[in-house]
């Protein structure tokens, strides 16, 4: 097993689980494994399928996905194919007569087509294994249901004697308890990781407006050089809006949105995974089917709508285990509007309640890493030292006197104004909104000039949180006073404010975070600690390698990530191998691509070395 895993893949060793999900594999068990995105799923069949006789046959449900896994494989010099609807039928018959000599260790097939060729094809073949990728795709009670999955429940009936590996990312109960039923399997061992993803930082900016969010985004991207990311927004405008500011400060960045013609939406993926845009500005209808490892970063310009489709979109960066950074923008308006959404869903009582767990993540003041793996089930007994609350816990003031302006300009405006106007009438701003409702004769016009309608904005989000007024969605978004917000306001009970932080405080850290001592990886400490000269020199080289990495992708059509991760071109930064033998032992080389790519890679590590 270890040699295999040295050989083929050039790592030292397994990860938790992966030696014992291997193990039972091995014996001829029905083995299912839950691990979220980046855990290690791929190797817990691929071991297996080197170390069996015969062909293991992978049923996966998209396309994409099994073009990236089988490059992956060939780049590792491990015989794999696919069998799809996308091959052209030459293709499909070379797949057809290698899979009959036996001479591919894995095939790559979907769930419909391993149906239809059953009776003939797989017949005829010695099948060592058979792994349901994705596998949560087979319950309906899930949220990616395929009902061609729904078929595979005749594998266990049609070969009684080859194991059936099930592997899914997605954990909860009773899609767990379905795939163990509809696969039919035998005397399952089911695997759970934790679903942690700690090489993702998590951090939430509250109350920003555009103009600050485009600035947040602008340093962030300037802390991750070339560095990929992923921008989520609300709508299909803002993608575009995002996408063409970013173009405007130089750095290559695309929309993308089910409004988009096919082949634009697909040459804007296809751009992302070889590199050749660094940001996608996109709507949730991103991300299916991407297998990117070097996302660096992920953005939410917007509030999304569940925890589900946060984790989900924050997962697509670092699947390489490398630290990357998330951050999500939080505001008053998105709460209102999606609010709105959920109001106007047919299913009003959960998405408010999905909603309001998601507004519960924002406004924590305790670990947020912590809310989110509750929220999955999992119970953590430490806070993780790589979110924002944790590494700059929120100070509190009394917030009593704000609150009271705030609310006593919402009643004496007769309850009849939303959030914006509010903070105009504090602000004592002369908006056509104000002049309409002759809010400037008010006596609170004004009386929080002083505090700046960013903090003003954020304010009142506390105060909702806090439960002192409520919105009205369905009039205009106008505030309503509570029954706490009345005693607040006219029996003096206290209210505490968390104190609002600026971009100015919390930023100014190093520049790119690529390329980092093994050290700081997963830990809380920041690259700080490594000498500016020092770092600059590993990232030029950390610069080179990807620039070499790129041109060797390009020549053989891969993306860059299949050639090396950035795991890997971070290891090389470190060892600094100057020959093909020390270069074979860095971790992430096996022996295929010490031989393919030694000579190119050494060649520019011994040029920095020596310069
Ligand atoms: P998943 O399918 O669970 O999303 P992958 O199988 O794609 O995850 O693995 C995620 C990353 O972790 C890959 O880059 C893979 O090479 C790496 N990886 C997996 N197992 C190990 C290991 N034992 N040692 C080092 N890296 C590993
Ligand atoms: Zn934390």
């Amino acid at each position: 097993m270890q040699s295999i895993l040295k050989r083929y893949f050039g790592f030292s060793a397994f990860r938790p689980l992966q030696q014992n999900i291997i193990g039972k594999v091995l014996e001829g068990r029905d083995v299912l494994v839950l691990m979220p995105t980046g855990g290690g799923k791929s190797l817990c069949y691929q071991v297996p399928a080197l170390m069996l006789e015969g062909t293991t046959i992978v049923v996966s449900p998209l396309i994409s996905l099994m073009k990236d896994q089988v490059e992956g494989l060939l780049s590792n010099g491990i015989p794999a194919a696919a069998l799809n609807s996308m091959n052209d039928e030459a293709e499909n018959v070379k797949v057809r007569s290698a899979c009959l000599r036996g001479e591919l260790k894995l095939l790559y097939i979907s769930p419909e087509r391993l149906m239809a060729e059953i009776p003939y094809l797989i017949k005829d073949m010695k099948v060592a294994l058979f792994a349901v990728d994705e596998a949560h795709c087979i319950s309906q009670w899930g949220h990616d249901f395929r009902p061609e999955y729904a078929q595979l429940g005749l594998l266990r009936e049609n070969f009684p004697h080859v194991p059936i590996i099930a592997l899914t990312a997605t954990a909860d109960r009773l899609t767990r308890e379905d795939i163990l039923r509809q696969l039919r399997m035998r005397e399952p061992e089911v695997f759970v990781s934790s679903f942690d993803r700690p090489n993702l930082s998590l951090e939430v900016r509250r109350g920003y407006r555009q103009r600050d969010k485009d600035s947040a985004i602008l340093a962030l991207i300037a802390r991750h050089p070339n560095d990929s990311g992923i921008i989520y927004c609300m709508s299909k405008k803002t993608t575009e809006r995002v996408a063409g500011m970013l173009g405007e400060h130089g750095i290559v960045a695309v929309a993308y949105h089910a409004g988009l013609p096919a082949d634009e939406r697909e040459r804007a993926q296809n751009d992302f995974i070889h590199d050749r845009v660094q940001v996608v500005c996109a709507t949730v209808a991103f991300g299916m089917g991407i297998d990117k490892s070097n996302v660096r970063f992920v953005i939410h310009y917007n509030l999304p709508k569940s925890i589900e489709a946060f984790y989900q979109e924050i997962g697509r960066a670092g699947r390489d285990g490398l630290p990357s950074e998330t951050v999500l923008f939080y505001s008053l308006g998105d709460l209102v509007q999606l609010s709105r959404f959920a109001q106007e869903s047919g299913q009003q009582e959960i998405n408010m309640e999905k909603l309001r767990r998601m507004q519960e993540y924002a406004e924590s003041d305790v670990c947020r890493r912590r809310i989110l793996l509750n929220y999955f089930g999992e119970t953590v007994d430490h806070d993780c030292g790589n979110c924002d609350v944790c590494r700059n816990p929120p100070q509190r003031f009394d917030g009593t006197v704000l609150s009271q302006k705030a609310l006593s300009a919402i009643v004496r405006a007769d309850e009849q104004v939303s959030a914006r106007t509010l903070t105009d009438i504090l602000r004592g701003s002369f908006t056509s909104e104000v002049l309409k409702g002759r809010y400037d004769t008010l006596k609170t016009f004004g009386a929080g000039r002083d505090v700046p309608a960013r903090d003003w904005q954020d304010y009142l989000m506390q105060m909702l949180q806090n439960g002192l007024f409520e919105v009205a969605y369905d009039e205009g978004n106008h505030l309503k006073l509570t029954d706490r917000g009345r005693q607040v306001l006219f029996q003096g009970k206290g209210v505490s404010f968390a104190v609002v932080r600026h971009e100015e405080k919390t930023r100014r850290r190093g520049r790119s975070d690529a390329v980092r001592p093994v050290a700081a990886e997963l830990s809380p400490s920041r690259p700080e600690a490594v000498p500016s000269a020092v770092s600059s020199r590993r990232q030029e080289l950390f610069e080179a390698l990807r620039a070499l990495r790129k041109r060797l992708a390009d020549a053989q059509g891969f993306p860059p990530y299949i050639v090396m991760s950035d795991k890997v071109l971070q290891n090389l930064c470190e060892a600094c191998p100057t020959t093909v033998e020390a270069f074979g032992m860095v971790g992430g080389i096996g022996e295929f691509k010490k031989a393919k790519y030694g000579e190119d890679f050494v060649e520019v590590i011994r040029r920095y070395v020596e310069a």
